[in-house]
């Protein structure tokens, strides 16, 4: 069995080394000569929109998934043709645009936060009377890691957030006072069989994922139950297959959706320990219609992010429990180059073993 992954970051070199001890083998398609995925799959380099390029990428595939979100629709479609493409080109469409993604989850009868679509500076004015402040405005796309958006705190900021990103299709949302961030993923089979794994909490900084807990502390029944049906209602809409992410604004007792991805996740990185089947698997399991793993939690995890540079990998590795992930990159400042996943039973362990590591990342971070 042989999957084709469109990207080849270190989302597609994840699904590769999992996808060996299933006997799938993954081929990567992205621009670059050389990507985190290339030493576990076999990789084409080539542009997305290439024809030609596609065309061998397909030749000898049975299915093809996405690692990456920003891949042109078009392509997708393109390749639809030919041979199956999960998710479908509809999900990668929705979440590529804002506007269409924020509408489809209202329509599914989901609580997004409130928002204005802006195609001129008329209609920028029209939304902050309309949204009032504090508010976010965001780029409607391509848009990742907190990059084209900015935050409006009061009316002197209004003018410098249009200087910043006027002139493209924009949209205003509320800023959501969230007691937390949240994520869930689920994973839907090619039979419609569902699984979840359990609600995670994260904390960004500048807009970048530094940590994930799972399972997240205090949530109750019925969070749970309203993240999963949030996941499942988007799934069944999209007839989806394969992993979906989607994150969430806690306020109180309700969740808000802020954006999805239709692909593996970083929030979902704890699972290649922490879970009986990690998200990689589940995701090439889904995709390749084999039946899906157990979601069940090892212990605890806190999955770290390592962004700009990591720490001497024999430090993290004496940390009883601690797992390292390098993703293959030079280092660059605000760049994902892997992360540490602490996997323990006993969570005062775990919280002594996440200070100490942090500080080892904060230190090869400075
Ligand atoms: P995004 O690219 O939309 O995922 O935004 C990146 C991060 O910015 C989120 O994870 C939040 O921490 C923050 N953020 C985005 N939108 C809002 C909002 N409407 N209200 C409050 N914080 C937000």
């Amino acid at each position: 069995m042989r999957i084709g992954i469109l990207g080849g970051g270190q989302l597609g070199r994840m699904m590769g080394l999992a996808g060996h001890p299933l006997g799938i083998s993954c081929r990567t398609l992205e621009p670059g000569a050389v990507c985190p995925s290339s030493p576990v799959a076999e990789h084409h380099p080539g542009d997305y929109e290439d024809l030609q390029a596609l065309y061998r990428f397909s030749q000898g595939v049975d299915a093809v998934t996405y690692e990456f979100e920003n891949v042109p629709v078009e392509s997708a479609r393109w390749l639809a043709e030919r041979v199956p493409v999960y998710p479908s080109p509809q999900a990668l469409e929705i979440a590529q645009e804002r506007v269409g993604e924020k509408t489809f989850f209202q329509g599914l009868g989901v609580k997004v936060p409130p928002f204005a679509a802006i195609n001129s500076r008329d209609e920028f004015d029209q939304a902050i009377r309309k949204i009032g402040l504090p508010a976010v405005l965001k780029t409607t796309r391509f848009g990742y890691d907190g990059k084209g958006q900015t935050v409006i705190r009061d009316h002197t900021e209004v003018e410098p957030a249009w200087q910043i990103l006027g002139g493209r299709p924009l949209i205003l949302e509320g800023f959501v006072p969230f007691d937390r961030e949240l994520s869930i993923l689920g994973v839907r089979s090619r039979t419609g069989e569902c699984v979840f794994y359990p609600l995670v909490e994260n904390v960004h900084r500048a807009g970048i994922l530094r940590r994930s807990s799972a399972p997240a502390a205090n949530i109750s029944e019925s969070l749970l139950n309203q993240a999963r049906e949030i996941a499942r209602r988007a799934m069944e809409a999209m007839n989806y297959v394969g992993v979906l992410a989607v994150e969430l604004f806690q306020t109180g007792d309700q969740l808000l959706v802020n954006e999805m991805a239709p692909r593996v996740h970083n929030s979902g990185h704890w699972t290649i320990e922490g879970s009986e089947t990690s998200q990689f698997e589940n995701h090439l399991r889904a995709v390749a219609g084999l039946p899906l793993g157990s979601t069940d939690s090892r212990g605890h995890s806190v999955m770290l992010n390592l962004i700009g540079n990591w720490p001497t990998p024999s430090a993290i590795l004496a940390v009883p429990g601690a797992h390292l992930h390098l993703y293959g990159k030079s280092p660059r400042p605000n760049r994902k180059v892997g992360h540490i996943t602490i996997r323990e039973d006993n969570k005062q362990e775990l919280n002594e073993k996440t200070g100490q590591i942090q500080k080892l990342i904060d230190q090869a971070e400075d």
